[in-house]
């Protein structure tokens, strides 16, 4: 997956996934990345979230809407993310994922599961940093 939140020097916001989708997947499959909340999800005001991993266990969730929703209740982007991966966590102990989120603030964050870390690129004015973080266990 290819995911993005985009927050423009206005405070817009808006948030997209692209991905191949899971590997073997049946024809037709649809998958999270176009499923809007479950891949990704903006709200005007709050900020927006993008979601990678099992597709298949991440539609059932509404991960990217969960972050923003907690976001919205005054939570940082890395907890949101967090709370938004245990949630999914709390069902499916080996599930394997990640969410980014991004606040119309200014402020970012993210949380994964299943992998020992997870690399994501944040863009700034002209200057863009990778970072990495430790997943959940
Ligand atoms: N979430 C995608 C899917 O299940 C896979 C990915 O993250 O690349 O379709």
């Amino acid at each position: 997956t290819i995911g993005m939140v985009i927050i423009d020097s206005k405070g817009e916001v808006a948030a997209g996934t692209s991905t191949n989708g899971a590997t073997h997947k049946i024809p037709g499959r649809m998958g999270d990345s176009a499923s809007p909340g479950s891949g990704a999800y903006a709200m005007e005001g709050v900020g927006g979230a993008a979601a990678t991993g099992d597709g298949d266990i991440m539609m059932r969730f509404m991960p990217s809407y969960h972050a923003v929703h907690i976001l919205s209740l005054g939570f940082s982007p890395s907890e949101a993310a967090a709370q938004s991966i245990q949630r999914i966590l709390n069902v499916y102990p080996r599930f394997m994922g990640a969410v980014v989120v991004a606040s119309v603030k200014g402020s970012y964050g993210a949380s994964c599961t299943g992998l020992d870390t997870f690399s994501f690129s944040v863009q700034s004015n002209s200057t863009t940093r990778v970072e990495t973080i430790k997943c959940l266990p």
